[in-house]
Parts: structure tokens; C-alpha cells; sequence
């Protein structure tokens, strides 16, 4: 008699984040069906991602299904569900990293960003109603937080208050989730995961954080300065009510987040367990300054990296690292790799890359 295939759709599978979690995703025996518009990523990285697994060619391909489409095409999302909903099969669950993520571009582009990530997550969820997938994994955001200038560890049920388009998008989806919860006749179980800073690589730095415009964010950022593409690092402040001076943030390990993706997933899948909504910070706990990731990444990769102090960057907070006791206690997640690891296996994927970029091979 044939196995019935229980298959997870990944939107945004071949994003950062995405395509770190396909990873352990394949490793933990799940069948992917992966729907992503590679407006932010490029179908190479699925390919990678593939000889990665450990598994043989055949089954690779059985194993994961790319789909170059939009969480808003409706149709495409019903084709989806009927494709791979039958006697033999079925979408259990569907993991949500689609979205556009960049805080400075909300500001500028911000019915994009309404359009993409709220549009979006609505369209997707009225499809996995109507065939009856109830369980859904959302990538949320530390930024929903707002402002934090106490220099407190942040608990998730603190203060909501995202202060640009981004962040707002991302609470609004949070309140449309805490909605369906809510509703008597359907039992949606849904996990709610606000990344702190995601960095690093997976150590073998064929895939890693490839964003198609110029990068915002800090460790980007300090990659291009150690290639020579900068010449200097912005601190953004260096008067900020912290230890140095400068921004405090909880960096994790992209791989660390992988595994916090597949927890939330088994928990929720799980019907045996207590709850059916959960919201986790996953984040290290740790706070790391600029200065102080500056250092570790020019140790740690025998690298100079030049910087000078500038103004404060706008909707800047001088605090932000999470208190992530509720993630280790109700899904037994512990982040594993530390800064050293993060540093190492960005600046490995980085220089990767750009040689195969170099080289043009895929
Ligand atoms: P990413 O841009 O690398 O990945 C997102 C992927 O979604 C990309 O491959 C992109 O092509 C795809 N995509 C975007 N809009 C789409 C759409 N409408 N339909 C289909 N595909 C679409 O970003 P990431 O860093 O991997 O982030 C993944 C998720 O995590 C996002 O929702 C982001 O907001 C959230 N998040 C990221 C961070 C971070 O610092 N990286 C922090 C907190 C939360
Ligand atoms: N930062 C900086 N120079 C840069 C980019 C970032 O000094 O070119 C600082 C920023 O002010 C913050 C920290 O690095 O204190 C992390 O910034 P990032 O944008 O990576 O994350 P977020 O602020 O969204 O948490």
C-alpha cells in the first residue's frame, strides 16, 4: 500500500531564512512544496539547497517542489492545494516567510509593502481554509517591539508598538492570526516566531544572506567593508545609553532559527500538545554592540574592518535582545552557535559568492 505524503508548503523558500529552514525542513524527512517569486531570491539557491540535503538525486527531486509564483496569484494558490490535496496526499501545514523585509523601504514603497506581506498572508490564508490546512508558521519580527530604550530583556507579551510600514505590516498580521484563533468552529493551530537579528550562514557557504538590493542591515554591511566594495563601515551613534555607546542587538544564527522552525512545526502539528497558538522571540538573549561585532568578525576572519561614527539612523532603538525563556520552555528550542559562528560562516558565504559569481557558475 502507498505512504500517504503529508507535504509542507514553504512560501519564501528561496529567501534567507527560507532556504536555511528547507534545509533542516528535508533533513527531518518532510516532502516541501516551495512557492516563492524570487523577487528578492534566485532559483540557484533552491538548486543548492538540494545537493546540500543529504539526500539522492531521485529522491531529491520527490522531496522538494519549486514553484515560481506570488502568495497574491489566488489561482495559482488554489492550482497548489488541488495539485497536491488528493487521496494520496495532503498540505498540512504551511510555513510563511514570503514578504518584503526591508524597514528603510516600507518607509519609501509602503503600499508594496501592505500589498505584499498583509495581501499576501490574507490570500493565503483564505485558500488553506477553504481546503481545510489549518496549521501555519508565521516569520515575525523583534520590530513589532517599537521603541525599547530601557535596556530590558524583551518578553512577548511587552508593549507593541512598531514604529515604520514594516513593523506594521507584520502587527497587523499578528492581530489577523490572533482573530482566527478565536474562532469557534475551525481549530487553526498557528506559531508566531519573532526573529531577532538573523545572521550567519549554513557552514558550508553555498547558500547565505543574498539579498538583491543594497543591504540596510549591520552584517551585510560589514561583509562588503571586509570585500573592499565599502570603504568604511557608518556606526550609526556612538551616544547611546549602552556599555560603548553603540546599538545593542541579540543576533542569531540563521541555522539555530532553522531549528526553531522545525520545533514550532512538530508543535504545532501535534495536536497532544496544551495549545494551538503559541509567540516566541528567537533571539539569543545575548545583546552584542556594534563595536562589539566589529571586533569578533575582524578576529575571528583575520579581516581590518574600518568604520567612523555618524548621527543616529532615524526609528533607531539603542536596545533590542530577547528574553526567550517562553521558546526554550514550550518548544525545547536552544540556540547552539555563537557570535564567533555567525561572523565565521557569513563572511564563508559571503566570499563563497561572490567567487562563483566571479566564476559564473551556479
Ligand atoms: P528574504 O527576502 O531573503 O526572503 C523572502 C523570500 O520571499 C524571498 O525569496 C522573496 O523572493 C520571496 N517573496 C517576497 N514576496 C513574495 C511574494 N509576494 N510571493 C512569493 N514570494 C515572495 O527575507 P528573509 O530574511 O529570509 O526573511 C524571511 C521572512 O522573515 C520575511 O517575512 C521577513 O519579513 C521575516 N524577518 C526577517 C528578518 C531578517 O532580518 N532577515 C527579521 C525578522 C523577520
Ligand atoms: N548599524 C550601523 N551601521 C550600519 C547598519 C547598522 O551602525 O550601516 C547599526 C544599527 O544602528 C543597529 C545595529 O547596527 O544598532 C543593527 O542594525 P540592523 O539594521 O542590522 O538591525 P536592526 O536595527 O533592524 O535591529
Amino acid at each position: 500500500m502507498e505512504k500517504f505524503i503529508k507535504n509542507i508548503l514553504v512560501t519564501g523558500g528561496a529567501g534567507f531564512i527560507g532556504s536555511h529552514t528547507l534545509i533542516t525542513l528535508l533533513e527531518n524527512g518532510y516532502r516541501l512544496i516551495i512557492l516563492d517569486s524570487l523577487v528578492n531570491s534566485s532559483e540557484t539557491v533552491i538548486k543548492r539547497v538540494l545537493n546540500l540535503s543529504n539526500l539522492h538525486d531521485k529522491k531529491r527531486e520527490s522531496m522538494a517542489i519549486f514553484i515560481k509564483g506570488d502568495v497574491r496569484d489566488q489561482k495559482l494558490l488554489i492550482n497548489i492545494f488541488e495539485t497536491y490535496t488528493n487521496s494520496l496526499q495532503s498540505i498540512v501545514a504551511v510555513v510563511h516567510f514570503a514578504g518584503l523585509k526591508s524597514v528603510f523601504e516600507s518607509t519609501k514603497f509602503p503600499l508594496q509593502y501592505w500589498d505584499s506581506n498583509v495581501s499576501g498572508t490574507i490570500n493565503l490564508l483564505k485558500i488553506m481554509e477553504r481546503f481545510n490546512c489549518l496549521n501555519f508558521v508565521f516569520s515575525s519580527s523583534a520590530t513589532i517591539y517599537g521603541t525599547n530604550n530601557k535596556n530590558l530583556l524583551i518578553k512577548e507579551n511587552d508593549v507593541i508598538n512598531p514604529i515604520n510600514p514594516y513593523g506594521q505590516t507584520k502587527d497587523v498580521i499578528e492581530r489577523i492570526l490572533n482573530n482566527l484563533i478565536s474562532e469557534k468552529n475551525k481549530k487553526w493551530s498557528i506559531a508566531i516566531l519573532r526573529y531577532f537579528n538573523p545572521t550567519g550562514a549554513h557552514k558550508s557557504g553555498l547558500i547565505g544572506e543574498n539579498s538583491k538590493g543594497f543591504p540596510n542591515n549591520l552584517m551585510p554591511i560589514i561583509n562588503k567593508v571586509a570585500f573592499r566594495e565599502i570603504k568604511e563601515l557608518e556606526i550609526f551613534g556612538n551616544d547611546w545609553n549602552t556599555p560603548d555607546g553603540t546599538g545593542v542587538r541579540d543576533y542569531i544564527h540563521v541555522m539555530d532559527l532553522a531549528e526553531g522552525h522545525l520545533l514550532a512545526l512538530e508543535y504545532i502539528l501535534d495536536k497532544n500538545n496544551k495549545s494551538n497558538f503559541i509567540k516566541l522571540n528567537l533571539g539569543t538573549g545575548t545583546g552584542t554592540s556594534v563595536l562589539e561585532l566589529v571586533d569578533t568578525f575582524s578576529r575571528v576572519n583575520d579581516v581590518e574592518i574600518p568604520y567612523k561614527f555618524s548621527a543616529r539612523r532615524d526609528g533607531d532603538v539603542s536596545y533590542s535582545v530577547a528574553d526567550i525563556s517562553q521558546a526554550k520552555s514550550k518548544i525545547n528550542w536552544n540556540p547552539k552557535r555563537n557570535l564567533k559562528e555567525m561572523c565565521r560562516d557569513s563572511w564563508n558565504s559571503y566570499k563563497k559568492q561572490k567567487d562563483y559569481k566571479f566564476r559564473k557558475l551556479h
